[in-house]
């Protein structure tokens, strides 16, 4: 590789979006008009990895941990828009007054690793471990990318959710009431935060879900039990990437979101959620050179923000984009003001959402 204006032109990769047609004019404006009529009974959350063109509309832009925070101090809202995925919408409907009503503007909009684990699979799992250890000793923790069932089975079972942003203080909080942590359903951010707080590799496991264990020997002896689920959005990062951006690159800086594989995370300049991203983007001093290991929306929008900083994505070409995220359109969002109340709402079952709340209530606490 060399370091030339041409390889830096190419590597800067500043945006999965197209040029803004005259139809995204007009629904820019419409989507404007909407908002202006309902003025604060409406609240628009807008996730970090949402479309650059999508993104302004937000009231709140942030993690899912800040949105979440915010859908539940939202007392004057009688409708809230969340562009984001499904497990995001679910948990701002759990969070918030029964009389407040949610919506989704793209009802396609999951998570691949929420889907990586299913109501069943937990009970069996449970039930298995419960053949040879007390499971009052076993504080299920999960990542907020979750459905709201299993955010309502860790509430059941004395657990707590966590964003990327608190996985720590997660663990830390389990292990004061507990002797082990079952963590869904990312074994990535779950080995990042055992590392972090220097749990022996010894002391963890890996529980396989397609592949059930069979010998209860290194469940018996972990403190951390981890689901096998991952983000492949994330993933996609590898430390050759982190090699090939120090060379070409010398005094890059390199930050990675904690859903990326450990051997990332090892070879890293800085770890941490969205929000940490963006702060430590933010308080580098202009000139520096940064590579992000996250998701290409928001490496882009902070590329146009910080134009005194040279700004790319760690793993050059590949873009590494959500397409779920990517689904929420501008065409999506204006149907959804304009038919506010009639279509995209999120419904949780009274009994999953009393559950989850505790859960969600306790991960709040934790801030
Ligand atoms: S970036 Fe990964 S974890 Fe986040 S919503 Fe997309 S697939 Fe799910």
């Amino acid at each position: 590789m060399t370091n030339d204006a041409a390889t830096l032109e190419e590597t800067t990769v500043t945006s999965c979006a197209r040029p803004a047609t005259p139809e995204d004019v007009a629904l820019k404006g419409r989507i404007q008009e909407l908002k202006d009529q309902w003025g604060n009974k409406l609240v628009i959350l807008a996730h970090h990895y949402q479309r650059k063109e999508v993104v302004p509309f937000g009231d709140f832009v942030g993690d899912s941990y800040y949105l979440s925070k915010m859908a539940a101090q939202q007392d004057d809202a009688e409708h809230i828009v969340f562009c984001g995925v499904h497990f995001m919408a679910e948990s701002a409907r759990i969070l918030c007054r029964p009389d407040q009503r949610v919506y989704l503007p793209n009802l396609r909009a999951g998570c691949p690793m929420a889907d990586m684990v299913n109501d069943d699979q937990v009970d069996d799992a449970w039930d298995w471990l419960a053949e040879f250890m007390d499971m009052s000793k076993i504080i299920p923790v999960s990542y907020m990318n979750s459905a709201a069932s299993l955010k309502a089975f860790c509430g059941a079972n004395g657990g707590v959710i966590c964003t990327s942003s608190n996985a720590e203080k997660a663990f830390k909080w389990a292990f004061e009431r507990g002797e082990k942590l079952f963590f869904f359903p990312d074994e990535h951010l779950g080995t990042n935060t055992a590392n972090q707080l220097g749990i022996p590799r010894d002391e963890r496991v890996i529980f396989d879900p397609l592949n059930p264990p069979e010998d209860p020997e290194p469940f018996k002896k972990a403190k951390v039990l981890l689901w096998k689920g991952y983000c492949h959005v994330h993933t996609n990062f590898t430390a050759a990437h982190v090699d090939q951006v120090r060379e070409q690159y010398p005094g890059v800086k390199v930050v990675v979101h904690p859903e990326c594989k450990e051997e990332v995370v090892d070879k890293a300049d800085a770890v941490g959620s969205t929000a940490f991203i963006t702060q430590y983007v933010d308080e580098q001093p202009p000139g520096s050179i940064i590579a992000i290991g996250t998701e290409i929306n928001l490496t882009a929008r902070m590329a146009d923000e910080y134009p005194d900083k040279t700004i790319f994505e760690l793993s050059g070409q590949n873009c590494p984009l959500c397409v779920n995220m990517f689904r929420t359109t501008l065409g999506d969002l204006a149907e959804c003001l304009e038919d506010l109340g009639k279509k995209n709402e999120i419904f949780v079952p009274d009994n999953i959402a009393r559950d989850a709340r505790k859960a969600l209530e306790r991960m709040l606490e934790l801030g």
